[in-house]
């Protein structure tokens, strides 16, 4: 039977569902809606409506090949899907929040983006938003930035060859090097420039071996003026790859042309290649990403809301910067999940939402109190006694207690059950249902929320 576009679509997400966690399939997928099926020029084309632009892009960014993979599979290689974004056109500031407005408008995205399911095999792009200007500077990240400057001004013609970058993961490896490559693009056209990552070399390298095309291959990476190669760590155990990596670098490094690598780690760290091609990874220059300090983390949070047209409230901004600390990505992440939140329930940005939005984000701290003293914190701040958490009564006054008590005990960590156990021998369901039960609260009572803070506070301040 054919598909009409709210079956296939529908076919689609019950796959996808299948390959995400449950948070993220609601955030990012319950809000789509299919428009039209038809077919163009012998390919099916499914249009999906998108609630904002930003949302767009997170699914770009985050699950494109996840949902190209659904599409494949509910209606074959020939299919296209075409995104209609809804742009908002107003929104309402004022000092100390931001509201988000509902869509006014609807139109098709101007240069509507296309996810080609035969797409995927090709060379990955540059992505053009990948640029030097759209990159915070700071003591973190500055002489991997000032060089990856010089290098896109001067491709083969500084010291700086091969230029290693390495550092933890979502740092801002990928977001160099391919400004690097869009540098080049854009002021040097007649050079080519490959950004390749490790692994994408290695399939296909392995696939020109199977269909006898090595010649083919590497002179194909011989002609390349600027090679970037994301995640050289990849490489580790990969012999022959790394041997013919290792001609190829050779090569390239005596023409007087350019070679960018990044890693996870420094170069010594990296196990599993050869002595040789490591030594090669630091003749040239290296420098490190570190994890954003708060000053930096700061300036990000700014420019990305900026460039979602949103104007935080500065609490709004201190919060996240001084509670999600370990990478750029994740701090992108939380202002997504932010956005996203106020948008979908309409709420204006302030610091309860934001704390509300990323819950999930912030890193609480570690049992380091036991169950027993939160029981005693929880109790004095209420002022009842104890040993009325134990007991099996239905009192309102003293469920609620218990319930904000084991919620607090699961923010440290203790699992349900040793929770249960220690109310009294309580089965673990009945915990799961209290923090249900908390959690539903603080969303829809803003008071009961304030003193669920307050009493928060003491007992991370709290030590045994
Ligand atoms: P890595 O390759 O090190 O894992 P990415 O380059 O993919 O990290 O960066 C993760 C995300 O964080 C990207 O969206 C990138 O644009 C952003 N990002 C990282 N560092 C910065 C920075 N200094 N300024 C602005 N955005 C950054
Ligand atoms: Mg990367």
């Amino acid at each position: 039977m054919p598909h009409t576009a709210e079956s296939a679509w529908r076919e689609c997400l019950a796959i996808i569902r299948n390959h995400i966690a449950p948070q993220g399939f609601a955030t990012w997928f319950t809000k789509l809606e299919p428009v039209v099926l038809e077919e163009e020029s012998g390919n099916i084309k499914l249009i999906i409506r998108v609630p904002a632009p930003f949302h767009y892009e997170y699914l770009e960014g985050q699950y494109s090949g996840l949902i190209r993979s659904a599409l494949t599979q509910v209606l074959g290689e020939q299919s296209l899907l075409y995104y209609e974004v809804v742009v908002t056109q107003s929104t309402e500031q004022d000092q100390q929040s931001y509201h988000v407005q509902a869509s006014t408008k609807t139109s098709i995205n101007p240069k509507p983006k296309v996810t080609n399911t035969n797409d995927s095999k090709k060379k990955s792009p540059l992505i053009e938003s990948y640029t030097f200007d759209k990159f915070i500077v700071g003591d973190c990240n500055n002489l991997a930035y000032s060089a990856s400057q010089a290098i896109a001004d001067c491709p083969g013609g500084t010291a700086y060859n091969p230029f290693l970058i390495y550092g933890g993961v979502g740092l801002g490896k990928t977001h160099l090097m391919q400004a690097i490559g869009n540098h080049v693009r854009d002021y040097h056209p007649e050079k080519k420039v490959l950004y390749v990552s490790s692994e994408r070399f290695t399939t296909d390298f392995v696939k020109a071996i199977q269909e006898k095309q090595i010649s083919k291959f590497s002179s194909a990476y011989r002609k390349i003026d600027l090679l970037i190669i994301d995640d050289v760590q990849f490489f580790g155990g990969k012999e022959k790859t790394q041997e013919e990596f290792f001609c190829i670098f050779n090569d390239l490094q005596q023409n007087g042309n350019q070679i960018v690598l990044s890693a996870d780690r420094p170069p010594k760290e990296i196990s599993g290649i050869e002595e040789r091609l490591l030594s090669r990874f630091c003749w040239g220059l290296q420098a490190d990403l570190q994890p954003p300090d708060l000053e930096t983390r700061t300036a990000i949070l700014l420019r990305k809301s900026e460039e979602f047209g949103l104007n935080l409230p500065s609490p709004v901004v201190d919060y996240i910067a001084h509670n999600i600390t370990k990478n750029v990505r994740e701090l992108e992440g939380a202002l997504v999940r932010l956005l996203a939140q106020a948008t979908y329930t309409q709420q204006d940005i302030n610091e309860e939402l934001v704390r509300i939005a990323l819950k999930d984000f912030v890193q609480r701290p570690h049992a380091t109190l036991s169950i027993d003293r939160v029981q005693k914190l929880v109790c004095e701040f209420f002022g009842i006694d104890q040993h009325r958490l134990h007991e099996k009564t239905k009192k309102r006054e003293i469920v609620q207690v218990r319930q904000l008590a084991m919620y607090l005990c699961r923010e440290l960590d203790y699992t349900h059950k040793a929770i249960g156990l220690q109310f009294g021998g309580r089965d673990h369901s009945t915990v799961v249902h209290a923090i249900k039960s908390v959690n539903n609260l603080i969303e829809t009572d803003a008071n009961y929320q304030n003193r669920v803070e307050e009493i928060r506070r003491k007992v991370h301040l709290s030590s045994d």
